[in-house]
């Protein structure tokens, strides 16, 4: 196997990946801010995470990956006072969605999935922590982190600390990138918002001090591995840096990984061009699951990805081809006895594959290698050339591609019903259905099993369930 390389922002080098406690790799997501429903973006940055941890399980790797959602912010407070409820009860509607996105995506559930509200506690710590080493100072009943206390401030992202203005303090969450401030840590109660009563006062947190908080508590002072997209770099992480190690004297995190963003056709996504996809919005077009993740895996994550409507459908016929290609080894007859050159051509694929994702995550390069075996092998088979001792070895190989694609089970109208998206059109009468199966009988005696295979995805698409008899015949049932 070879020998994981990342790129870790921190240096902006690619290093060879070595965790800290061997066989283990603790990692911290910045999770979403569960204000609205999450877009397309977000999940271009939530399934290189997933990528990347679910590679990391097939090197044999224990995960202790930490993911926070992030329900207390400006505009979680004003969004919930607007609607007239409590911060809970708005982000709980958006909580649960995200959740049921990430499931209908394949997203794997984290170890952690964690709150930032139900660990003000921890921040308060934290926040006495910094206090007690002076890093910290107090204005109108906020507290501030001083900049100019700790002197490696800038170092993740390289932004230029030299015009900070001593004392120059921001109190909104989120604010312009040109420039570091002080920032707070903790912010003073305002008329008519959510507060929480506190050893250090009366208040609520800023946003930057619940990922430190969070991450070491879970993790501990030193983690492997913190990801996010590349906008988080500052000052969000270069802030959970300033925090982290002036609390501990440690290194926060030793492999910083971000993700570029993603842009709608060229543009980036905004409500006002009219270009801004939450998953629901694609799946109400008829866009599967399986396609977007898949859409959303293929370039590297540290390529721009210029999401299209082309670029989704192409990524559906891609998972298509591969279905059909793992029902070709499952049913397709192969004649006794094994081909050396199969053999090699499946063991290289997989080095491939493996040299591929091993080089910082290049998903482009392992889906190659997946494909030009999944070319090389339907043509083998069309020629009888592949034998019945050489598909173990292809079964093997596909099985690793999808513990880290997961895109072959075809199950997307099934998980958008369940997850209760609404999925495809399942109508259709009896009369309708004995015609499609006839279709399909038809088709199999020609031989001609793309076509049998592409009616009985439909129907699996309506619900229907075929049974195919020893006999050749074949009975049908409703799900
Ligand atoms: P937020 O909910 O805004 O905190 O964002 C959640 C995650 O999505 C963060 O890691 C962001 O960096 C990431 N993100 C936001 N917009 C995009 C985008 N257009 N493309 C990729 N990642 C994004
Ligand atoms: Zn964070």
């Amino acid at each position: 196997m070879a020998e994981i390389r990342l790129h870790n922002t921190m240096g902006g080098e690619t290093e060879a990946f070595v965790p800290l406690r061997a066989g283990e790799v603790r990692m911290y997501t910045c999770g979403p801010t569960v204000y609205d429903y999450a877009h397309i973006g977000n999940f271009r940055t939530f399934v290189f995470q997933d990528i990347l941890r679910r590679f990391l399980k097939l090197r044999g790797f224990k995960m202790l990956h930490v993911m926070n959602l992030t329900d207390v912010d400006d505009r979680i407070i004003a969004n919930a006072a607007a609607a007239g409820v409590g911060i809970r009860e708005y982000t709980e509607k958006f909580v649960q969605a995200f959740f049921a996105d990430c499931k209908v995506l394949s997203i794997e559930s984290p170890e952690h999935w964690i709150r930032a509200t139900d660990h003000i506690e921890d921040m308060v710590k934290l926040i006495e922590r910094l206090q007690k080493k002076s890093f910290t100072y107090d204005g109108e009943g906020s507290i501030y982190y001083r900049i100019a206390k700790f002197p490696a401030y800038g170092k993740l992202s390289q932004i230029d600390v030299a015009g900070i203005q001593a004392g120059a303090r921001v109190d909104n969450d989120r604010y312009e990138k040109e420039s570091a401030r002080d920032f707070a840590l903790w912010k003073a109660p305002k008329p008519g918002e959510h507060f929480w009563e506190t050893e250090i006062g009366a208040g609520r947190p800023g946003w930057h001090i619940e990922c430190s908080a969070m991450a070491m508590k879970y993790l501990g002072e030193t983690l492997d591995i913190h990801t996010g997209g590349i906008d988080l770099s500052f000052p969000h992480h270069e802030n959970e840096i300033a925090q982290s190690e002036a609390a501990t004297g440690k290194t926060f995190a030793r492999y910083w990984m971000h993700a570029e963003h993603l842009l709608v056709e060229g543009e980036k996504m905004s409500k006002s061009l009219g270009n801004f996809y939450t998953l629901r919005d694609l799946f109400a077009k008829g866009y599967k699951p399986s396609a977007l993740r898949f859409a959303l895996a293929s370039v590297p994550y540290r390529k721009q990805l210029n999401f299209t409507f082309d670029g989704l459908q192409q990524a559906a016929s891609s998972v298509e081809r591969l279905r059909n290609f793992a029902d070709r080894l499952a049913m397709g007859k192969f004649p006794a006895g094994v081909s050396k050159e199969m053999v090699g051509r499946i063991a290289q694929a997989a080095e491939e594959f493996d040299a591929g994702l091993s080089d910082d995550l290049n998903t482009a390069r392992g889906l190659a290698a997946a494909f030009d075996l999944v070319r090389d092998m339907n043509i083998a088979m069309d020629k009888n050339a592949v034998f019945q001792g050489d598909v173990a070895g292809a079964r093997e190989f596909l099985g690793n591609f999808d513990r880290v694609f997961a895109v072959l089970e075809d199950n997307d109208g099934e998980m958008l019903r369940a997850l209760g998206y609404g999925g495809p059109d399942t109508s259709g009468d009896d009369a309708d259905i004995e015609k499609l199966v006839a279709e399909r009988q038809a088709a199999r005696q020609r031989r001609d099993f793309a076509a049998s295979d592409r009616i009985r995805k439909e129907l699996a698409e309506r619900g229907i369930i075929l049974e195919d008899s020893k006999d050749g015949g074949v009975r049908w049932k409703r799900k």
